[in-house]
């Protein structure tokens, strides 16, 4: 049993981990920046370490203050959370060689699921199905335009390093493609440092699906299900939900499976997401998050578990806790994504919050890291709340929504809540009757 956990986070996610090491009896540290001396995670963790200036490159993200952090504290794992270092392969070797333990795969397993094209090449081979499109990258215009008359138009251009929805480009006729290729390569160099891209068929109506999946590293590996994260904005998740409104248990066991054999197949441990776009009763695998999601908790409501202690213990080498046939859904989860943005033009609205009363009551849990006095940096991400609900079906989750939206107090600065009051009233909402363009095209028409 590790004694000791550090993690290399902030926000919501830090104090999630420190829960979890918290309930199975390990001390937890915290890292932070000069911009979040004052920060809930600081406060609720054993203890904390100020690792730079407010920068994440020279905080959060830097290698060596966080490994220093774990020889001053005697720390001996690592937790990554989301985004930051949780799938930076480099890495994992680097904690790895000063004997400490990353919780999380191996570098290896980072590395072949970071490169889309690898992943996708490496799926396929698992017998796990995926969007039509180009063999590996496609090096200049000419072979887009030869791959993308093959496969038919539309088509989408994505960067093999892409992430956060970034270093995408869709083009819809022959006419699109030069510019298409060259701004998702250029967009792809600016943001990741490597502009290799790939073709694939552009989906006009698919869902996101994405199975969670965990191994123990010795071939054994489960499935905890699927979430419907199709509500999206420029490619990014604003409102998940478990069970899929679209997904039936024979569904739900066909794919799970599917999920499951490949990443045991490889030895993978830990936790795992396959993602896939899901249209006409078919599955297109996109790509393979080797981390916790910001999502998991629609997973943990509906199955009853507790992801963040399973990728403690998995990291300690233990067994799984669960079976396959003791994961049995119950009910209906839905996470909506608060932001401090300012509506309609989502601009990241940071500031002191006055007041902050977070909602509470059956089946409501609240992940956030927001306290009354709070200063917002401005510096990090814009969440800064999931409102978590879980209900019997789902007519009981979505008035439970609603309910707990409307006890939530966030006085002080602006936020996404009023969104999620609207997409309670759309009737396609009431029904899961979305796709991944759905919330594009309503928030188009509402700003008409
Ligand atoms: P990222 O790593 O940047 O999140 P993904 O490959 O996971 O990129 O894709 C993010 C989102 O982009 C998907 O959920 C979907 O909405 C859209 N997308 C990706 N590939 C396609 C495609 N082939 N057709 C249509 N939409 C796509």
């Amino acid at each position: 049993m590790f004694d000791k956990i550090l993690i290399a986070n902030r926000g919501e996610i830090a104090l999630r981990v420190i829960r979890a090491c918290r309930e199975m009896g390990i001390g937890s540290v915290a890292v932070h920046s000069t911009a979040d001396s004052d920060a809930m995670h600081v406060r609720l963790a054993d203890e904390s370490v100020c690792i730079g200036p407010p920068s994440s490159a020279q905080s959060y993200l830097s290698v060596p203050a966080i490994i220093s952090a774990c020889e001053i504290t005697g720390a001996e794992a690592i937790h990554p959370g989301y985004g930051f270092l949780s799938e930076n392969a480099a890495f994992v070797q680097v904690v790895e060689d000063h004997g400490l333990t990353f919780i999380g795969p191996s570098a290896e397993h980072i590395r072949i699921m970071g490169d889309k094209i690898t992943a996708k090449e490496t799926m396929k081979a698992l017998g796990v199905p995926c969007v039509p499109g180009s063999d590996g990258g496609v090096p200049d215009v000419d072979t887009a335009r030869k791959v993308a008359e093959e496969i038919g138009y539309p088509v989408i251009i994505k960067a093999t390093a892409g992430g956060g929805g970034r270093g995408m480009k869709l083009a819809k006729t022959p006419a699109d493609i030069d510019n298409a290729f060259h701004s998702a390569r250029s967009e792809a160099r600016n943001a990741f440092g490597n502009d290799e891209v790939y073709i694939e068929k552009y989906l006009g109506q698919p869902r996101h699906i994405e199975i969670q999946v965990f191994g123990d590293g010795k071939g054994s590996a489960v499935h905890l299900g699927e979430r419907d994260c199709s509500l999206q904005r420029r490619h990014q998740k604003v409102l998940e939900e478990a069970p899929g409104p679209a997904i039936d248990a024979a569904t739900r066991a066909r794919i799970g499976k599917v999920c499951a054999d490949a990443v045991a197949s490889i030895g993978y441990s830990g936790a795992g997401t396959i993602e896939f776009l899901y249209e006409n009763g078919e599955f297109y695998f996109i790509e393979m998050n080797t981390r916790l999601q910001v999502e998991h908790p629609v997973t943990e409501a509906v199955f009853g578990v507790d992801l963040v202690r399973e990728q403690i213990r998995i990291a300690q080498g233990l067994p799984l806790s669960f079976t396959q046939d003791e994961l049995v859904p119950s009910g209906h989860a839905i996470e909506a994504r608060i932001n401090a943005e300012r509506l309609p033009s989502f601009s990241p609205c940071p500031g002191t919050v006055r007041t902050f009363h977070a909602p509470g009551g059956l089946g409501v849990r609240m992940d956030s890291a927001l306290y009354g006095g709070y200063k917002i940096p401005p510096y990090y991400d814009s969440l800064i709340a999931k409102l978590i609900v879980h209900g019997r079906d789902r007519p009981e989750a979505l008035a439970r929504l609603r309910r707990a939206l409307g006890e939530l107090v966030v006085d002080g600065i602006d936020t996404t809540v009023p969104l999620f009051d609207a997409l309670l009233d759309n009737e396609d909402v009431q029904a899961g009757n979305y796709d991944i363009h759905w919330l594009e095209t309503w928030l188009e028409n509402a700003g008409a």
